[in-house]
């Protein structure tokens, strides 16, 4: 079975591995592929313990907050619902999508997915169905919702007393179960039963596919000579067209979210009457002051230095591409791999306002409403995401005499 190296074009015959083996690109160390194993059943079992979890975790309470003597209690979807009130309907339909609509989503259709159904399926919906499927993962953001409600807690423990219902700690099993879904899935082995790899007969191991003209497809991996991918039909490119200028467009778009995000308050805060605005950095000195240092440092770190860090480094990504490849090469891939991963991280700050405002309502005593800094920030980290999809890594593997970079 030939495959082209997602992040380096090298196209390589997979071997026959092991169990506890898996394959890596010899030129880049990319991980190809693993085992074939039949995780079917237990995936069918962690993804229907998963959605029933998920269920259970909408119709109970989820966060109770008193203080004074009034008593604030709030379900999951209440959180968005809250937000509506505030104007925010985008930041509400932002967060019920990627914490509640897209996991189940994606766990409803894993289920008949691995019970056969890409089998008996006509080929015409079943490469649909599973493309379809297969791109709603990097958009669901349940761990760092999950994250966001423990950032929350250390951030209000202080002023009032919590105490967490039934739907919280079902949301705890839910994205336990999630994950443990996520790691045992197989995408070559879903294509496979869509429709076997191909070999194509002008590829020779060691080759680059850019020298051969051989296209592969970012979504399924099969190699072709033409404009759209045989298997499953997407558009394959030999490089992505215009990506650097894309990435370039999505990052002076984060950039210049970036500054107001800083700039305007993320949120407000009403104590007996006054009404104060925090800041991204107000708040993580808040946290400092308070001797909170873990959460105030992850804070600074996921809110400040990431989304600054991730932009420089695509920034040098992008100019540095000029150059042929060189020993770097590898270095540069793997950074561009950690800035792929570690971009939907900085959402935490995010979810951490969504939830104070949902949770504190308690009128003149106590409240807590959405700043516009929340808006750009939410801007900011999505059009991060967008740059580093739009990067094409293989391009840092290319030397200039490559013009057929489309
Ligand atoms: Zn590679
Ligand atoms: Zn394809």
């Amino acid at each position: 079975m030939q495959t082209a190296c997602p992040n380096c074009d090298l196209i390589v015959e997979l071997p026959q591995i092991a169990a506890k083996q898996i394959a890596v690109c010899p030129h880049c160390r990319t991980k190809l592929s693993s085992l074939n194993t039949n995780n079917d059943t237990l995936i069918v079992a962690l993804s229907i313990s998963a959605l029933i979890m998920l269920l259970s975790s909408m119709f109970y309470p989820f966060i109770s907050f008193s203080s004074s003597g009034i008593t604030q209690t709030i379900t999951l979807p209440d959180a968005a619902k809250i937000l509506f009130n505030y104007d925010s309907e985008l930041l509400g339909i932002f967060i019920d999508v990627s914490i509640i609509g897209l996991p189940m989503a994606l766990l409803a259709t894993l289920i008949p997915l691995h019970l056969g159904l890409l089998k008996v399926l006509p080929f015409a919906i079943a490469k649909r169905l599973l493309k379809f499927t297969l791109a709603l993962e990097p958009w669901i953001m349940c761990e760092i919702f999950l994250i966001g409600v423990l950032v929350s807690m250390v951030k209000i423990m202080s002023m009032a007393d919590i105490s967490f219902g039934i739907s919280f700690w079902a949301y705890i099993c839910f994205v336990i179960l999630y994950i443990a879904a996520l790691r045992h899935l197989n995408r070559q082995r879903l294509w496979e039963q869509v429709r076997p790899l191909a070999n194509i007969s002008e590829a020779n191991n060691g080759d680059r596919g850019i020298d051969k003209n051989i296209r592969a497809c970012h979504v399924c991996h099969q190699l072709s000579e033409h404009e759209y991918c045989p298997r499953c039909h997407s558009k394959a490119h030999v490089r992505n067209p215009n990506s650097i200028q894309k990435a370039f467009a999505w990052l002076l778009t984060s950039v210049a979210c970036y500054i107001p995000a800083n700039i305007f308050p993320i949120m407000y805060t009403t104590s007996l009457g006054d009404q104060s605005p925090s800041t991204l950095i107000g708040g993580v000195f808040v946290l400092w002051q308070a001797g909170s240092y873990p959460i105030a440092i992850i804070i600074f770190l996921a809110s400040v230095v990431v989304p600054l860090a991730k932009a420089l480094i695509l920034i040098f990504l992008c100019i540095i591409v000029k150059q042929p490849a060189n020993s770097q090469s590898i270095r540069y891939t793997k950074v561009y791999q950690l800035t792929e991963f570690i971009g939907k991280w900085s959402m935490i700050d995010v979810f951490v306002v969504a939830i104070l405002v949902a949770l504190v309502q308690l009128g003149n005593l106590m409240s807590v409403s959405p700043g516009l800094g929340t808006v750009f920030f939410t801007a900011m980290v999505l059009s991060q995401m967008m740059a580093a999809h739009a990067f094409d890594p293989r391009l840092l593997w290319d030397s200039p005499n490559d013009v057929t970079r489309n």
